[in-house]
């Protein structure tokens, strides 16, 4: 009879301390967002496929030397210039990253002396289609100027 009893109240104890973290839980603020109508802000520290920087207005900061193409170990990125008439600096014309082969080894941001590229926060990147990967950076950075 009195471990009848002692059950009862075991159960009614662990009831109470289960609906007590239940309750607490609820009231909390969520800690989850509703992606992907609603998407968080990385940390500074987040390492995202990389992007060309831009001066104030607008036009990239690279100026063509090579480097980062050469730096990465995966070949992952493509440059392309022009050297206008007349001119002695080359012109960027095209920079594509192949990012189904970056290890984000952060190898080319660390070789450019001109603050030209750094990581991005970007992480809504889901596709099934490969070509979705091969990223245009410099036309990406053309349409954040427009
Ligand atoms: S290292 Fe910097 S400046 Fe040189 S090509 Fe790469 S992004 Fe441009
Ligand atoms: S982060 Fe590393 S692997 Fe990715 S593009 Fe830069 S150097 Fe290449």
């Amino acid at each position: 009879m009195i471990a009848y009893f002692s059950d009862i109240y075991h159960g009614l104890i662990s009831l109470l301390v289960g609906m007590g973290i239940t309750f607490r839980e609820f009231i909390k603020p969520p800690v989850t967002v509703a992606y992907p109508y609603e998407t968080l802000t990385m940390c500074a520290r987040y390492r995202g496929h990389i992007e060309l920087l831009a001066d104030d207005e607008g036009n990239p900061n690279c100026v063509v030397c090579g480097l980062c193409e050469r730096a990465c170990p995966s070949e992952c990125i493509s440059i392309t210039s022009v050297k206008p008439e007349g001119s002695k600096k080359k012109v960027l014309t095209g920079y594509t990253l192949d990012f189904t082969r970056c290890s984000l080894c952060g190898s080319c941001v660390e070789s450019c002396n001109f603050s030209a590229i750094a990581f991005s926060r970007e992480y809504n990147l889901a596709s099934s289609r490969k070509e979705d990967f091969h990223i245009d950076l410099f036309k990406r950075l053309e349409e954040k100027k427009r």
